[in-house]
């Protein structure tokens, strides 16, 4: 064992040969159709899953679909203990002609890929990954949501990999396990798009610079609970994220990433780093030129947003991920230093017309009722 590499030779390859067993006893179908006539999110799976195992010694092995089932751990596991996990998170979406697609899901396996690097998990092929994923939406495509005109319904996928090693010492684990399950989800907003109150907090952070912000791995999540209960404390939806080390520059707005629009024209969102690289923000910008706008990434402070927003140059605010595609943001709370409340709205408090727009670009998009000029659609 001295001897060996830190990284396995088989860290890069997964001949991927994905062992189909379809499920003999799938959930029924009337029991099917009541859950997806209101799934809400993450509350029912389907009747398959993928899983792939992965040991130092022998790479990556045993993939297959087969019928979901509950994993058995060592109650040593590392990610127990550790938390040396990851996950993804995506969607496919049903067309008007019956046909099912995924949205860019090559950018979620290089998420997951560079995900895997910083939580010391094995690398999957990326292309295994995307055929991992598919596997699993053409063996449940029955569970991928009817989506009649404006109902914005789905199948949410879920990839992830856990270290599943017995052993209590502080190292990279040698054994792995990649899974994807999938759960029908409803549209996020029940009764239309509504804007939501962000909480600027200064107790918490979710990220600093070398940390794991830009890793979608458990503890950000497990670690953002607190914050979020803090967020409703003070009567507000979600979390506004600052930096770690001076808490005056915007990071991330609970589990999405924030965007400005500005009076003349710009679709401003912080540059990376410490936040999460989303695939919806990715698509945002470059479809920003479309919609007339000028994207810009760049550092945007407090002290920047909270005067923009008092002098009226800073016309819009909105979150940005998968699960909402684009949450509208109307106003802002929070602390100042000398622990006094402020309390700003955006815009006229109701979601901006450019928030809007932006949204449904995107939406008609993953649904096909636009052109998929950019090969995004799988
Ligand atoms: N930031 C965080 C912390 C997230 O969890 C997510 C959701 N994956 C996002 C941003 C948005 O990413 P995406 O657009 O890929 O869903």
């Amino acid at each position: 064992a001295a001897t060996r590499p830190s990284t396995s030779p088989y860290d890069a390859e997964m001949p991927l040969d994905l062992d189909l067993r379809p499920s003999s006893q799938p959930v029924p179908a009337a029991e099917r159709a009541a859950a997806l006539a209101d799934p809400g999110f993450g509350r029912y799976f389907t009747d398959h899953m993928a899983t792939a195992r992965w040991t130092f010694d022998d790479g990556w092995h045993d993939a297959a679909v087969h019928p979901l089932e509950p994993f058995t751990l060592h109650p040593a596991a590392a990610v127990l203990h550790y938390g040396q996990e990851i996950f993804e998170g995506l969607k496919a979406y049903r067309h008007a002609d019956g046909s099912v697609w995924l949205f860019r899901p090559d950018q979620n396996a290089r998420r997951f890929a560079r995900s895997a690097q910083r939580l010391a998990l094995p690398v999957l092929d990326e292309d295994d990954f995307v055929a991992a994923v598919e596997a699993v939406v053409r063996a449940d495509a029955a569970w991928v949501p009817d989506a009649p005109d404006g109902q914005e319904t789905s199948l949410y996928l879920r990839p992830f990999m856990i270290a599943t090693e017995a052993f209590l010492g502080v190292r990279p684990a040698h054994e792995a396990t990649f899974g994807v399950v999938a759960s029908p989800a409803g549209a996020y907003f029940s009764g239309g798009v509504h804007g939501v109150n962000l909480w600027v907090t200064d107790r918490y952070v979710r990220a600093s610079r070398g940390g794991t912000g830009d890793a979608k791995t458990g503890g950000n999540y497990a670690a953002s609970l607190a914050a979020q209960a803090e967020a409703r404390d003070r009567g507000c939806d979600q979390v506004l994220y600052l930096d770690g080390e001076e808490h005056a520059w915007l990071e991330e707005a609970g589990t999405m990433n924030v965007f400005l629009v500005t009076a003349d024209g710009e679709l401003l969102t912080p540059a990376l780093g410490s936040i999460l690289e989303g695939v919806t923000r990715d698509s945002l910008l470059e479809l920003a030129p479309d919609l007339g706008l000028t994207p810009v990434e760049r550092r945007v402070g407090l002290a920047e947003l909270r005067e923009r927003l008092a002098d009226g140059s800073v016309t819009e605010v909105f979150a940005a991920g998968t699960a909402a595609v684009i949450t509208p943001v109307v106003g802002i709370r929070g602390e100042d230093g000398t622990g006094a409340g402020y309390e700003q709205q955006v815009g006229d408090g109701t979601p901006g017309a450019t928030s809007l727009r932006l949204r449904s670009t995107l939406l008609d998009l993953q649904y096909g009722r636009t052109p998929d000029l950019r090969g995004w659609l799988r």
